[in-house]
């Protein structure tokens, strides 16, 4: 029997308190998701947009929903009336589309600009000279309705330890270079979002701010 209440109260003690826990709540359940939030989580994390709505509209008001998967552009205008933060822009279109819709809902929608450092090419994210090429362009500098606040990456799926530490330890280069390069005027760009279940340990160790866990809280995904 998996015991959700019992697996995020000790995951807690695993995460020190300058690192946010988003709960991963995909594929489950609103009643999985209230337990969780009974014991005072209130970060959550989605990866599908509709899936994400439909959880938002029936659960309670004060969650904060964070968007953690590939984005359609068709499909952003279910999310964008409430979404608390978009971590995974994973290219200039689909941010020049999220500020044209968060605008339109008169809103600044707070992102993340999600980066390539796994090995596999199954992975979304920008590269450093993508990110850099838009954070330069002149559309760019009319996204008046968006909010960049940080990075987001995904390490490689594997046992090798070194090669994980070593594409956290990337990732976290990029959140420093582009702080001092491109946003050492704005105090909201603080976010380094690395570690999943499995190498959450490691991504504290090397800076994250954010850890995005699913299977360690919920159990196992069914799909
Ligand atoms: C599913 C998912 C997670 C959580 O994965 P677990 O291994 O279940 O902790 C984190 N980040 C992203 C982007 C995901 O899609």
């Amino acid at each position: 029997m998996i015991n959700i209440v019992e697996n995020i109260q000790k995951l807690r003690t695993q995460i020190p308190d300058n690192v946010a826990l988003i709960a991963v709540s995909k594929f489950k359940s609103e009643a999985e998701i209230l337990q969780v939030y009974q014991t005072g989580q209130r970060l959550f994390g989605e990866n599908k947009a509709q899936e994400m709505a439909n959880k938002a509209q029936n659960l309670p008001k004060d969650i904060q929903w964070h968007f953690i998967g590939h984005l359609q552009t068709n499909k952003i205008k279910y999310i964008i009336p409430f979404v608390t933060k978009i971590q995974s822009i994973d290219s200039q279109y689909l941010l020049k589309e999220v500020n044209r819709l968060a605008a339109k809902n008169e809103r600044i929608v707070d992102c993340l600009l999600q980066f390539h450092i796994a090995e596999e090419e199954t992975k979304f994210g920008f590269s450093l000279e993508e990110a850099e090429k838009m954070l330069k362009s002149t559309d760019y500098q009319t996204f008046n309705n968006i909010r960049i606040c940080g990075v987001m990456g995904m390490a490689t799926f594997t046992d090798n330890v070194s090669q994980i530490r070593a594409e956290f330890k990337n990732l976290n280069q990029y959140f420093h270079y582009l702080k001092e390069n491109y946003f050492s005027q704005q105090p909201h760009f603080v976010d380094i979002s690395m570690g999943m279940s499995d190498d959450y340990h490691i991504a504290i160790e090397e800076g994250a701010t954010l850890v995005r866990i699913g299977s360690v809280i919920f159990g196992a995904r069914n799909s």
